[in-house]
């Protein structure tokens, strides 16, 4: 079946419901339909379609309809952005920070409606959907920062009379592709980068969310960034590999599954493209005998369980000294237990849904293998959600596995839902090790209140973050994130870092001795 076909299906099965789900559906108001945002105009698919955009809490509320696009549609974005790409990039960068500047204040006063707007299309509640706005809103203020840095270096050439420097260049067009779990913080951690760099930008966001990145474009827009330097396609995955294949696009920044990455990067590798990856984890929590259990366990359960687990940082394993992991466990069960599960706008509500059925299939096949594997033990949770306030959403318990071993397949692959597992452990070592026995090797956190231990445990995480005393999520957009093994390919978002990916060193020469010098064969004889 063809990505277009694909689409089209999954449209269906999301967009026609059953009578009932049809008569909720018509009771509601009108269902605005939202347009592409290309060469600065707003503007329906090249073949009008479209696709529906539901909130996972209750799928009889159609959030919106979205263009449905497809090669034609990224083409001529793509074309908007060749247009715009030498206007943008002949702008002095403390200007173009200057635009990004006024993108924060935009975005700081629409916090609530965006965190609003983002709860209903992807179902986290609205603290962490509110925590998702602030974090487009401080990258977007560290980075414009970097419109008066962008820092390159001088340094002594080997001749006399010869100046040696390198600076940064803009690398050229940049195609956005972004996931569902942060649906603005992921855009803006590539978007803002990549214009205080210079670059024009198309933006492809995850079918399930592309409400977020609307309001980051109209954003943008309203903060008079030039028409054409950043444009907006919605679709599913045939217009993402549209992007990544077009020879025009000289760079994809990707984040979403390591399934889907793995193919990005070969066609970016076909073609000599830049690529960088953000994929999965498989991220740890390790808990030591000295740490103080309530604490751990408070950061347990945020960990694995906000954004109902599904975040590449998620505490997916728990790895508890043997010492005090009955206390652990009892405590943790109790409190996955109590944790109030609805609709992410309700203020009470402490999880929210998983993003569609297709996350429901994938998870609730998860916990049937963990019931199947030998020692493992279902402590909590476990079941869908499908009665009362869960009856038309995508609900799931926050599900506990105790007595896990560290080679079973809920502790090695990456489940993105509310389930975590319980590992015991004897020695620090033995947790490192067990910590790094996976694919992946994003997040690692420690318990401890041992100085050394701490110090140790951070300098032998195989990760690319590292968490004292606090839950494997949390990351504050000044310092890199990214991870090791399967996690990436070695670049880092976020920081200043993220610099290296949206810009290209130029090494400049000026030779002011008015003589041929030869680097490496002229030889230089010390006064
Ligand atoms: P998930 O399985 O969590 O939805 P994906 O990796 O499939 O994650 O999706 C992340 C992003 O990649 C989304 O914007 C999606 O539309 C896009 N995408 C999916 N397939 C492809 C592809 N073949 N090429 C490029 N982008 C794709």
């Amino acid at each position: 079946m063809s990505q277009a076909q694909k689409a089209l299906k999954k449209t269906n099965k999301r967009g026609n419901g059953n009578s009932a789900a049809r008569g909720a559906q018509q009771s509601r108001a009108v269902v605005k339909t939202y347009r592409n945002f290309i060469g600065g105009k707003w503007v329906a698919s090249a073949s009008g379609e479209t696709f529906e955009n539901k909130n996972p809490a209750d799928t009889r509320d159609v959030v919106g309809r979205f263009p449905l696009s497809m090669a034609e549609d990224v083409e001529r974005a793509i074309d908007a952005a060749a247009n715009a790409a030498r206007g943008w990039r002949s702008m002095p960068a403390p200007r173009r920070a200057e635009i990004l500047f006024r993108l924060g204040e935009i975005l700081i006063r629409r916090k609530e409606q965006y965190a609003q707007e983002m709860t209903r299309e992807m179902g986290k509640v609205l603290k962490e959907t509110g925590g998702d706005v602030q974090e487009a809103i401080d990258c977007t203020y560290f980075t414009a920062g970097e419109g008066r840095r962008l820092h390159g270096y001088t340094t002594p050439a080997e001749m006399p009379d010869k100046f040696a420097m390198c600076v940064r260049q803009p690398v050229g067009l940049c195609g956005l592709i972004t996931p569902w779990n942060f649906p603005m913080a992921i855009p803006s951690w590539k978007l803002i980068p990549a214009l205080v760099c210079g670059n024009t930008v198309v933006l492809k966001p995850a079918e399930d969310t592309p409400l977020s990145s609307f309001n980051l474009v109209e954003a943008c827009e309203e903060a008079s960034i030039p028409a054409g330097v950043v444009n907006l396609v919605t679709g599913y995955g045939e217009a993402g590999a549209s992007l990544t294949n077009h020879k025009d696009v000289r760079l994809i920044s990707f984040t979403g599954s390591t399934e889907t990455g793995r193919i990005v990067a070969s066609t970016c590798a076909d073609r000599n493209a830049i690529c960088s990856l953000e994929m999965g984890g498989k991220n740890v929590i390790v808990v030591h005998e000295d740490a103080e259990v309530d604490l751990a366990v408070e950061g347990a359960v945020w960990g694995a369980f906000g954004t109902s687990g599904q975040r590449c940082t998620a505490s997916s394993r728990l790895v508890v000294h043997k010492k005090i992991y009955k206390q652990f466990v009892k405590k943790l069960v109790e409190r996955a237990r109590s944790l109030r599960v609805g609709n992410g706008a309700d203020a009470q509500v402490e999880m929210g849904p998983v993003i569609n059925a297709d996350a429901v299939h994938k998870i609730m096949g998860y916990i049937e293998v963990g019931q199947r594997e030998d020692k493992a033990k279902l402590a909590c949770g476990g079941n869908r959600l499908t009665t009362g306030e869960h009856a038309h959403g995508y609900f799931i318990e926050p599900t506990v596995f105790t007595d896990v071993a560290p080679d079973m397949r809920i502790a090695q692959e990456e489940i993105f839902g509310p389930v975590t597992a319980v590992i015991p452990f004897d020695t620090l070592d033995e947790a490192i090790e067990i910590a790094n026995g996976v694919r992946y090797g994003l997040s690692a956190s420690v318990y401890t209140k041992d100085v050394n231990l701490a110090f140790h445990a951070m300098n032998e995480m195989y990760t690319g973050i590292v968490y004292i005393n606090s839950p494997t999520i949390g990351a504050e957009v000044h310092l890199p994130f990214g991870g090791t093994k399967a996690t990436g390919n070695g670049h880092r978002e976020a920081g200043t870092q993220v610099l290296d990916v949206f810009s290209e060193w130029k090494s400049v020469y000026v030779d002011y001795s008015s003589k041929l010098q030869r680097a490496q064969i002229d030889s230089i004889e010390p006064q």
